[in-house]
């Protein structure tokens, strides 16, 4: 069971949401894989802890060209969609940030001048925390390759249950994430914000013909328009989550809400359940 938890913007609560779920599946005795997709600024390790025992360099394919054996002719230019190769009289040049190793160029290539090189692109950690497995990937700064990277985060992690912990948005890191999941929580907050960025992920889950239900953090904060909107749209809403002073004092020591605050951990509880049961009447 792969569940990814997203949102359409940040700042809902999406991490707290996947990372506390994550620890309450744990404690069930399940097989839990927690996979932070947000490579560009992963912080659920601020508050799982876990121990990273496993490093990994992520790269792609780049071209190298053998100036000597290039006779110019133009052609790996002519079908790079990306501008990452351009063929001058004298020289054949990479522009290695605009590659994205589809490998046309070294294909076409009548001289075999083009070999495959490697750029680095970030790298993943994965650890333990306690029963719980835990994987993130961090981008090589300057780096726009991002859905390799998040693609690599979610290879191997094959446990019984899966939580994928999305980036924030709807571009094209964040449909890498959702690749492949059974099941989509969406967290969203009461708020005009919260129902304007929900619309655009709701769009994006359905393009992709998942399930999908929505649980709305922060509860009693704003207003009911995204209550109405679910309703409207035949949206599965799940029981929310309080707002609270000291659940927000508790996620900024960067504790984990289900271990300080037993109300809370029940709440998890149900939600882990109900969602769990969703997903699977859906995958069946
Ligand atoms: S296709 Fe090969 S031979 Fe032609 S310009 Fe490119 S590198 Fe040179
Ligand atoms: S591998 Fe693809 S994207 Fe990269 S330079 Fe060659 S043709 Fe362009």
């Amino acid at each position: 069971m792969i569940l990814t938890v997203a949102s359409g913007k940040g700042g809902t609560g999406k991490t707290t949401v996947s990372v506390n779920l994550a620890v309450v599946a744990a404690e069930r005795k399940q097989s839990v894989h927690f996979c932070d997709c947000d490579v560009e600024e992963p912080n659920a390790h601020l508050f799982l802890h876990p121990v990273l025992e496993e490093k990994k360099q992520i790269a792609l394919p780049l071209p190298v060209v053998d100036q000597d054996l290039c006779s110019h002719c133009g052609k790996c230019a002519e079908i790079c969609e990306f501008n990452a190769i351009i063929s001058l009289p004298t020289k054949t040049l990479v522009f290695d940030d605009l590659c994205h190793a589809c490998s046309g160029c070294w294909l076409v290539c009548p001289e075999k001048a083009i070999t495959q090189g490697e750029r680095i692109i970030g790298e993943t950690e994965s650890g333990q925390v306690g029963s719980l497995h835990f994987t993130h990937g961090r981008l090589r700064i300057g780096e726009t390759q991002v859905p390799p990277l998040v693609e690599a985060v979610t290879r191997g992690a094959n446990n019984d249950l899966v939580i994928r912990d999305a980036p924030p948005g709807v571009a094209c890191p964040a449909v890498a994430t959702l690749h492949g999941s059974d099941f989509v929580l969406l967290v969203t907050e009461p708020t005009p914000f919260g129902l304007s960025d929900l619309k655009v992920a709701v769009e994006l889950v359905r393009d992709l013909g998942m399930p999908c239900a929505v649980l709305v953090n922060r509860e009693g904060s704003g207003d009911d328009r995204v209550a109405e909107y679910c309703q409207e749209e035949g949206l599965h809403m799940l029981k929310g989550l309080p707002f609270r002073r000291d659940v927000a004092e508790s996620i900024s020591r960067g504790e984990l809400i289900v271990k300080t605050i037993p109300a809370i951990k029940a709440a998890f509880e149900n939600l882990l359940d109900e969602v769990l049961t969703l997903a699977e009447e859906a995958c069946s």
